[in-house]
């Protein structure tokens, strides 16, 4: 029996784990939160999933909140006025195919933890280093580091190449809360786009008790939304987060008027530059760590991409490694199984970082042209999806323009 070391209890790591053992290999899960940790700390993430990601947790018997999950059922965008902020200029909405789902990464790690131990994994609570991969390397078949955003993911090399970014685009903050007056006809991400400031966008999503809405703020680094800093109490993160859609976006504290924290770990602020990295990792001794998830490919959330990228890459790898059988998992394999992923990747990146800078005109035009185009704000919404839909025409001039010609309705 190959035995496989997974080092990260996240969102990949648990998914190839339950992979793996499904099909009876010995799996190893090492990671430095235990459960009970990971419950009892701050909010980690938005992590609302679509449907394809969805349905790779549905294949490995790991949907367990499918009925308790409020559902996500489109994506809307209004665009603030830059001449006159608290104004719109355009809006948007359509409904996704397929819902998406947003389970707080509180409650569905511990339940995926106990459940991959339960199914036949080894759980060790350690805070790997180079020192602790040596061991496991030497331990095991195959050593895959899916240790998100956490230091040690540092030793896999920074690739140029793919990486536009050397700093933070957005700082970053979430605010879990009760009591939002829902969006009239379907529940969505609700997108606002604040020209020159940032962008929020609001969704519901299942919590430790119960349905909850996420409020995400994405500020400018140096602009009024990045304003985080020196907040030292969870009730003037709530403050601030209303302060500034009470300035930029009334509509959407409108809908706040009885919210109320839905405890005092739901909160979170940071920021981090948007990397991709080299994914094989060499030890002193000479053996491999094959990187997956944010470990190697690190996406702003503004599109929503990073827990829907660590599943997918969680599918990629677990295929390739059954596919592998018995052969030994080098660097060739480790390789070519990342191109495989980075196939599809390459668009999520593309298509995230274009929205961390300002919009060139025919993407402009096309944001705005989906307000009287219910074909064309279908695209974009179910896109979120799988984002290689976007390609050509988010980032080619002419191709836009021949989708223009295509979906928006003709004058009678
Ligand atoms: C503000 C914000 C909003 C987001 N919103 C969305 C969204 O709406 N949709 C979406 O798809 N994605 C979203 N994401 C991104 C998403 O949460 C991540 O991309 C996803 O969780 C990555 O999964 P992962 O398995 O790679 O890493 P993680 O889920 O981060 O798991 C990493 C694991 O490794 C462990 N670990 C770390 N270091 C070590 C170590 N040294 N030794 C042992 N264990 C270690 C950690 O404890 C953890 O268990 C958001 C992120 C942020 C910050």
């Amino acid at each position: 029996m190959r035995r496989i070391a997974i080092v990260g209890a996240g969102q990949a790591g648990l998914l190839i784990a339950a992979g793996l053992l499904a099909r009876n290999y010995d799996v190893t899960l090492v990671t430095n939160r235990a459960a009970e940790d990971i419950r009892a700390g701050n909010v980690t993430s938005s992590q609302c999933m679509f449907d394809a990601s969805l349905e790779i947790e549905r294949e490995l018997g790991l949907n367990f909140w499918e009925d308790t999950c409020p559902p996500v059922e489109g994506i809307g965008l209004n665009a603030v006025n830059p001449e006159a902020f608290g104004e719109i200029l355009f809006a948007w909405a359509a409904r996704l195919d397929k819902k998406a789902q947003s389970v707080d990464q509180r409650l569905k790690m511990p339940v995926w933890i106990d459940e991959i131990v339960r199914r036949g994994a080894e759980l060790r609570i350690q805070d790997v280093g180079i020192a602790e991969l040596e061991v496991l390397a030497a331990e095991h078949d195959l050593v895959l580091l899916a240790a998100g955003k956490g230091e040690v993911v540092r030793q896999f090399k920074r690739d140029a190449a793919r990486s536009s970014f050397d700093q933070p685009m957005r700082a970053l903050a979430l605010t879990y809360v009760t009591g939002m007056t829902p969006m009239p006809d379907y529940s969505r991400v609700n997108f606002n786009l604040i020209p020159g400031i940032g962008e929020y966008f609001v969704f519901p999503a299942l919590t430790l008790s119960g349905p909850c809405e996420i409020m995400v703020f994405e500020g400018i680094p140096g602009g009024p939304m990045d304003c985080w800093q020196g907040i030292t109490s969870p009730e003037q993160h709530l403050e601030t987060s209303l302060g500034i859609l009470e300035k930029y976006i009334p509509w959407e504290a409108e809908r706040c008027r009885n919210i109320a924290l839905t405890d005092a770990k739901g909160i979170l602020s940071g920021r981090f530059p948007p990397t991709v990295r080299e994914p094989v990792l060499t030890l002193p001794s000479g053996r491999l760590v094959f990187g997956v998830g944010d470990a190697v490919v690190v996406n702003d959330p503004i599109t929503g991409q990073g827990a829907n990228n660590a599943a997918k890459a969680g599918k990629v790898y677990l295929d390739a490694i059954l596919a592998r059988g018995a052969k030994p998992f080098n660097a060739a394999w480790m390789n070519a199984t990342f191109e495989n992923f980075w196939a599809y990747a390459q668009h999520v990146v593309s298509w995230t970082n274009s929205l961390l800078t300002p919009p060139p005109p025919h993407v402009l035009k096309l944001l705005a042209s989906a307000t009287g185009a219910p074909e064309l704000a279908s695209l974009i919404s179910n896109g979120f999806d799988d984002p290689r839909r976007f390609h050509p025409w988010w980032f080619d001039p002419a191709a836009s323009e021949a989708l223009l010609g295509r979906t928006l309705p003709r004058a009678a």
